[in-house]
């Protein structure tokens, strides 16, 4: 008989898993590979922070039964994490406006956010900025969306084309659905000053249009709450919006798939009901999340030695990432005079769009074994202090 998958055709590879496949194989054992999305430490490694390590020591000493979270996940985590979000003292907290359920990382979160509004605002589109995190346009198209780019990036200056995002903000149709990078935007590294957020988010409440902050790199750019200032403002205009945040990063904890997405609506009654809904999509998908990550988070968030223990460990990474954007731009002054990376040093969070040309990243990784994104994009958290040299020196060459 036939098989059913015999029309099955191959789907095209992940560009990024894509590349780390290729540096598996590379034998070069003074490879170097910067098109990952992960923070490394100075040994190349991805730390298991202490805090997490503490917060699992005491889970362990609990050793509680591993029963069914409700379907909205663990009640601790919820709330530590919209008062991380929003701020615990927040008119949005204070007035139980906002829901928040944990999810299956970032992009769990992003999921259940892009079912719900399928549901309740099928006719909307779908904006993004163009570039953005390769996966916000699958994601929202399997969601059923039409998915569109606002203008962000403006390769001239290396930051953000903000006239021309500002001017297709105030063309989309009400009730459109705009995905905003919080912070630490991805791939760029470029993000908006406070003064042009007061402006994106004039035309956002004027026009009745739908924010959904993805925050992926809390505490990744000026710190935990500096990060998170702009889910704050968006909240103080009283409007609906929602927000997916992720542990993977800040945490260090990808593999345990920990973040939320919170919906903030316009009551604590509209709220309810949203809630009700929002936990008809979890329930159909996958019924309720795991246990393991969230009890770890929500543990370190709620203990106050704990989160002294992350808040410091991630101003670690945050200040580490920052001196590797200084080492990399003060050296390549020296190898490469005649080209300016002073933009490197502006940008935010894990990724540096370097400017890099398709051929000159080919260059590096055939040459060189230094593995980067086809864009340019690298991941200035792979870089350290042992191989930040051999970098430098291979980018000079290329350039
Ligand atoms: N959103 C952005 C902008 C990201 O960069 C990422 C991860 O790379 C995610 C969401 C997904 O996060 P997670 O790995 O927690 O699913």
């Amino acid at each position: 008989a036939a098989s059913p998958f015999a029309a099955v055709d191959m789907a095209p590879r992940d560009p990024i898993l894509g590349i780390t496949e290729a540096f598996n194989a590379d034998k070069n054992p003074n490879k170097v590979n910067l098109g990952v999305g992960v923070y490394y430490d100075d040994n190349g490694k991805v730390p298991l922070l202490e805090c997490v390590k503490k917060s699992e020591a005491q889970l362990m000493e609990k050793a509680t039964p591993r029963t069914y979270l409700p379907i909205e996940g663990l009640a601790a985590y919820d709330k530590a994490v919209q008062e991380l979000v929003f701020g615990a003292d927040s008119a949005i907290v204070q007035e139980k406006r906002a829901v928040t359920a944990q999810a299956l990382g970032g992009t769990g979160a992003l999921k259940l956010g892009a079912d719900f509004l399928k549901r309740f605002a099928p006719e909307s589109q779908v904006w993004i900025s163009d570039p953005s995190w390769e996966n916000h346009r699958a994601l929202f198209e399997s969601a059923g969306f039409k998915v569109n780019n606002y203008p962000y990036y403006d390769p001239a200056t290396r930051g953000v084309n903000f006239a021309g995002m500002l001017s297709a903000l105030k063309e989309m149709p009400k009730g459109s659905i705009v995905v905003l990078h919080a912070c630490c935007h991805n791939p760029t590294g470029a993000d908006l000053t406070d003064d042009q957020w007061t402006d994106v988010i004039k035309v956002v409440s004027e026009r009745g249009l739908i924010p959904f902050l993805d925050m992926a790199y809390q505490g990744f750019g000026d710190g935990i709450d500096e990060d998170g200032k702009v889910v704050r403002r968006f909240a103080e205009t009283g409007g609906a919006m929602f927000v997916s945040n992720s542990f993977s990063k800040s945490f260090s904890l990808y593999g345990e798939r920990v973040g939320a997405l919170s919906i903030v609506a316009t009551s604590a009654e509209e709220a309810a009901r949203v809630l009700s809904q929002l936990k008809r999509v979890i329930r159909t998908n996958y019924s309720n999340p795991p246990t393991h990550g969230g009890q770890v988070v929500a543990t370190a968030l709620s203990t106050p030695e704990l989160r002294k223990v992350w808040e410091d460990e991630l101003a670690g990474m945050r200040v580490r990432i920052r001196e590797m954007r200084k080492a990399l731009v003060s050296k390549l002054k020296e190898k490469a005079p005649s080209h300016d990376f002073d933009f490197v040093i502006k940008q935010r969070g894990m990724f540096s769009y370097s400017g890099l040309t398709k051929e000159q990243v080919g260059r590096l990784r055939d040459e060189f074994s230094i593995y980067a994104v086809d864009t340019g994009r690298i991941c200035v958290a792979a870089l350290n202090s042992r191989n930040i040299d051999a970098v430098v020196d291979a980018i000079a060459k290329v350039l």
